[in-house]
């Protein structure tokens, strides 16, 4: 691609970095900016910087928050019984589309995986086991990947939460998400929660 505008070509480059976007979409809206206010295009600018260096992650739970403390964990009306483990804040996200859980959240930024040097100790697994330990949870929900390394993760913190009076549950197996909670559909997520199992069902299912 040839520019007459080093500007124009640096801003492309810059689009062109994001996911799924190509040197012709970047292109195309870089362009599309071209044509706006100026006073527009710094709205758009200053959204994306302030997103960035603003956001907080919830001292509590992990998920993304305008506050040190988010607002799900701060809800008085959700239950402080239930927690439901997911992998990333995209999963706290459909999951709440779904408008069935009522419980809080707590997410482990990832999933233990050897062969991508991903160990517990990256994972957000130890403020895990210290919320069981402090609050007054009852269930955790595991609703993590039905893969290997789901399988493998959700067993370690199982063995981790065995001294603590919690019952640990999953996610009902079988549902073709894949690591892409946020692509199930809105039903089959809100049916797998409602019929979860207790862990030693899914592991014997497992087998
Ligand atoms: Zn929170």
């Amino acid at each position: 691609m040839v520019f007459s505008s080093a500007l124009i070509e640096n801003a492309v480059n810059e689009f062109a970095k994001l996911p799924g976007i190509g040197k012709k979409t970047a292109l195309r809206l870089v362009l599309h900016l071209l044509k706006q206010e100026p006073g527009q295009v710094e709205n758009f600018g200053e959204a994306i910087t302030r997103m960035r260096k603003q956001i907080q992650f919830c001292k509590y739970c992990h998920n993304v928050s305008d506050e040190e403390v988010c607002s799900i964990c701060k809800a008085p009306s959700r239950n402080n019984g239930i927690v439901c483990v997911v992998e990333s804040i995209r999963d706290v996200m459909a999951i709440e589309n779904t408008q069935q859980f009522n419980g809080k959240y707590h997410v482990l930024g990832g999933i233990i995986s050897p062969i991508d040097g991903i160990g517990p100790d990256q994972l957000n697994i130890y403020s895990l086991v210290e919320r069981v330990k402090a609050d007054e949870i009852k269930e955790v929900i595991m609703a993590v990947s039905p893969t290997i390394e789901g399988d493998t993760t959700i067993y370690y913190i199982s063995k981790k939460l065995k001294d603590y009076p919690v019952k640990v549950t999953t996610i009902a197996r079988g549902i073709a998400f894949g690591g892409e909670l946020e692509y199930a559909d809105e039903m089959t997520l809100a049916r797998s929660l409602t019929n979860r199992l207790p862990l030693e069902n899914y592991l014997q299912q497992g087998k």
